[in-house]
């Protein structure tokens, strides 16, 4: 059976990008179709200015909606990447295969750096080696695939590359994954600002719309999301990324090509509508179960620590493999 790892940072409240690139597929497909594991990766929080409380609080949150979205603890591994040693172990390994130059180029390090000095503030060096802790939570477990959004597969690209590199110079210890970007929705954009990825870290504003955003509040977001010049319905990033956008979140939800969805349209109006409403029926659910798991943490809890144990036992033989090849 296939193995699969993919995980999400408790670095603020899930928004409908993480629900649509990631956690809906993993819910849906993922876990009936492969041994999968699914971790909250607190570790990746604190490589920007964080406060411990709301780490901890929001990593139990991330965990209470990743099972309201129907991840299911008897069928796959949901656990908090903290609580498992193996991570920080074998990030450090492959810290001594990995190169200062390609950290540097990696993307999500240059937007995030840039941003951090611009307010004036310093870089933490977790900001650079962040790509190498999430090539460790990947190779610990020997996954095959990584579903991940859009923003994600350079990473799992340097993951596959320091498991290869791993592999030629200490011999075969890793699997080699591959990314697996959804076909709609891999990077669902901000609602006021479609130059920008919808993401949970960014001040919230009326351009995110968030899991456990009330029917309402979804409606006045989508509603008002920014759109383009001229009234034509079109399906082209370039010229019409706010209508574009619209029309891969309604495809999304819909199960339908947004392409194909821009001939059915005439006017913006009726396709915000149609996004919006798609929007709140495709949240209620998650939202309902979410309510009663809130009121249950004690099952999250013990969800989260047997998903610990069993994550321990799957990655401590490819670590301790990892460290008698390495010369340890
Ligand atoms: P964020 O960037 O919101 O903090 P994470 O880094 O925790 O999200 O990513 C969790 C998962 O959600 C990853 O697989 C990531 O690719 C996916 N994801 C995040 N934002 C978006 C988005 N706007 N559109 C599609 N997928 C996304």
């Amino acid at each position: 059976m296939k193995r699969i790892f993919s995980g999400i940072k408790p670095t603020g409240h899930l928004t409908l990008g993480n629900y649509l690139g990631a956690v809906r597929r993993w819910a849906e497909v993922d876990q009936h179709q492969a041994d999968a594991l699914f971790s909250v990766v607190d570790l990746h929080a604190l490589t920007v200015e964080h406060d411990p409380g709301r780490v901890r609080r929001l990593s139990r949150q991330a965990a209470t909606l990743l099972l309201a979205s129907g991840i299911d603890p008897g069928l796959a591994t949901v656990f908090v990447q903290s609580h498992v040693d193996e991570h920080a172990r074998l990030s450090y390994l492959l810290e001594c295969v990995a190169t200062d130059g390609e950290m540097r180029r990696m993307i999500q390090y240059k937007e995030k750096s840039a941003r951090e000095r611009s307010r004036g503030g310093s870089v933490r060096l977790s900001l650079l080696t962040y790509p190498v802790l999430m090539a460790a939570d990947i190779l610990a477990y020997g996954a095959d695939e990584v579903p991940v959004g859009d923003d994600q597969t350079q990473h799992v690209e340097l993951t596959r590359d320091l498991a290869v590199r791993f592999n030629q110079r200490y011999g075969q210890t890793f699997v080699v994954p591959r990314a697996t970007p959804p076909e709609v929705a891999a990077r669902v954009m901000d609602l006021q600002d479609p130059a920008s990825k919808m993401g949970k870290s960014h001040e919230a504003g009326a351009g995110i719309v968030y899991l456990l955003d009330e029917p309402d509040v979804v409606r006045k977001k989508i509603l008002r999301a920014v759109t383009d010049s001229g009234t034509e319905v079109a399906y082209d990033r370039e010229s019409k990324p706010g209508v574009t956008n619209l029309l891969e979140i309604l495809a999304a939800c819909e199960g339908g090509n947004p392409e194909a969805l821009s001939g059915v349209y005439e006017s913006y109006g009726a396709l915000k509508k149609d996004t919006a409403e798609a929007v709140v029926e495709l949240l209620r659910p998650v939202q309902e179960r979410h309510k009663e798991l809130v009121a249950d943490p004690a099952y999250v809890e013990e969800v989260l620590r047997q998903g610990a144990e069993r994550a321990r036992e799957m990655s401590r033989p490819t670590v301790d493999r990892a460290y008698r090849a390495i010369g340890l």
